[in-house]
């Protein structure tokens, strides 16, 4: 379970070609305030591409 003072919050990846939400992943908030990007496998695109941090 979260320990005391974590700042680690869910975020879902989405594809950037398709829009589709791949992924979920949690980030801790200090440490990444900017958005994250990751190379991705998208089932629907069928190929790696980008995927950035949504809501
Ligand atoms: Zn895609």
């Amino acid at each position: 379970m979260a320990k005391k003072g974590e700042q680690r919050i869910v975020i879902h990846l989405a594809c950037t070609q398709c829009q589709e939400r791949t992924y979920t992943s949690a980030k801790n908030k200090k440490n990444d305030s900017q958005r994250l990007e990751l190379k991705k496998f998208c089932p629907r695109c069928r190929t790696h591409t980008a995927h950035r941090e949504t809501k």
